[in-house]
């Protein structure tokens, strides 16, 4: 008998089991992986450290601090470097700075001149009324077409390998829906709570990018350590959940083939939609699938290291490519700009993405097609004479992004009646509450708060 059974050891789930048990909660996690961390994996080999998952995430919430705070003597956090803030977006097969101020936004080429004039009126638009609004007629309707293609776009890509016309904006960025709905627009609405009073906690909150010294792995070897090794239990298999009473039965086959059966008070599940079918087959067949259904976005994450640098300077956080400009990459991060001691002296690493919502048939691509994509794009864009990189990695992610879009209401709802309709039965991950990292650390605390 455990106190609490949790599903999935991903950042999500090892972050609530972190929670959990420095209440003194007598816990399990169940991974079927044969490591612990999900879709983070961090790799050092011949002087790079790379990652094979997410490369970094942001500081948006006290939660995350809070977790640093908790794991510091067993995790160094690592800030971005303050110099490489600049995002490039790729216009005409040459980079653009992002706008960071108004003199950068005047000039910029990535907008026209017409919605340069048209952002002036942006707070005097009245806000928007369909709650299913998506992101692209929000933007086209506050801001106008060219910001949408050369801002909301690329950032899009690089978040959700989405599709800004598939997203509804209350569900992907609820806090650019609610900026629009509490102060009636963007810009009035980013003056003013500029102007709120900030807590002590709010101020640290500084949207800094993170990872941790080593890589991101570290963070999930802190976090294993806190747990306790004994606790989590990977390589199984066959996992099921059934109600019995007030309790739950969690059955599974160990690594060497046991069939094992353990009574828990709660369940605590952080998997992926998608699984959800398998694990719970007492539950309503229709109603799960308003979960299961959740559609995510499959990507191909490359990493290229090279021992020396030759392209262009890699004075930036990384780019990206709007849908419009045709190409076949979604972007590239800088990643040994951005952190210390991910490539040679000289050398540069980067992480670049393929695929994903618009872009799905490049997964079907072999790996030596992706790298000759990768060769074409490479050495235009980064003005690459000749493609010998001294590392090349593929890393397919078949159910990388889940994409926030209309029916994500009806999921909300399911969630919820299952829950109710089941006691102790918590349903988190990634299927709501937001993508990031920072977003699963900030739904651990929920889910461990709703136990404790
Ligand atoms: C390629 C990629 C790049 C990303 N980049 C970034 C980024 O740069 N910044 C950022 O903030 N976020 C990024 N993200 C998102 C971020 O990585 C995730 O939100 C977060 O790591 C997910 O953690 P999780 O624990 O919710 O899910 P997961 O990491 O998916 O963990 C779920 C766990 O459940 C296990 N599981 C599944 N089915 C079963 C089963 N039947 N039985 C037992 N266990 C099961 C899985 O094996 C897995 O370990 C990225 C995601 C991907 C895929």
């Amino acid at each position: 008998m455990k106190d609490v059974v949790i599903l999935g050891a991903g950042l999500t789930g090892l972050t609530t089991a972190h929670h959990l048990k420095k209440k003194g909660v007598d816990l399990c996690l169940l991974e079927k992986g044969s490591r612990a961390g999900g879709v983070i994996h961090s790799v050092t080999e011949n002087g790079f450290t790379w990652e094979e998952g997410p490369n970094s995430g942001v500081i948006s919430n006290v939660e995350v601090l809070r977790l640093f705070e908790d794991l510091k003597n067993d995790c160094e956090l690592e800030i971005a470097n303050e110099n490489v803030k600049r995002r490039y977006i790729l216009k005409g097969g040459n980079w653009q700075p992002l706008p960071s101020g108004l003199k950068s936004a005047v000039t910029t080429p990535l907008f026209t001149l017409k919605d340069k004039f048209r952002i002036l009126g942006e707070p005097f638009r009245s806000p928007g009324k369909n709650p299913n609004e998506t992101l692209a007629e929000l933007v086209k309707r506050r801001l106008g077409k060219s910001f949408l293609d050369y801002a909301i776009d690329p950032f899009i890509l690089g978040v959700y390998s989405g599709d800004p016309n598939r997203l509804v904006t209350r569900f992907a960025l609820p806090k650019l829906y609610n900026l629009e709905q509490k102060y009636g627009s963007f810009i009035r609405g980013t003056i003013k709570k500029g102007s709120e009073p900030k807590t002590e906690d709010e101020k640290k909150v500084t949207r800094g990018v993170f990872s941790t010294k080593g890589g991101l792995s570290s963070l999930i070897n802190a976090l294993k350590n806190k747990i306790g090794e004994e606790n989590i239990l990977t390589g199984i298999s066959s996992l099921t959940v059934k109600p019995i009473g007030s309790h739950f039965l969690v059955s599974y086959i160990d690594t060497v083939g046991n069939p094992v059966e353990m009574e828990t008070k709660k369940v605590i599940s952080t998997i992926g939609a998608h699984q959800l079918d398998q694990i719970l087959p007492f539950a309503d067949a229709a109603q799960l699938a308003k979960i299961t259904n959740l559609y995510y976005a499959r990507v191909i994450e490359i990493v290229l290291g090279f021992n020396h640098w030759e392209g262009i300077k890699l004075d930036g956080f990384g780019g990206l490519v709007p849908f419009r400009e045709k190409r076949d990459i979604l972007g590239a991060l800088f990643m040994s700009s951005l952190f210390e001691d991910r490539a040679p002296k000289d050398g540069a690493l980067f992480s670049i993405f393929m695929g994903g919502v618009r872009r799905a048939e490049l997964c079907d691509l072999s790996d030596n097609q992706v790298k000759t994509i990768l060769k074409k794009e490479i050495c235009s864009t980064m003005k690459l004479k000749e493609f010998n990189p001294d590392l090349i990695k593929i890393i397919r992610h078949p159910w990388a992004i889940p994409q926030y879009e209309e029916d994500t209401e009806y999921r909300l709802k399911a969630v919820t009646e299952l829950e109710e309709k089941y006691p102790g039965l918590i349903i988190g991950g990634n299927l709501r509450n937001g993508i990031g990292m920072a977003d699963r650390i900030h739904q651990a605390s929920m889910l461990a708060e709703a136990v404790i």
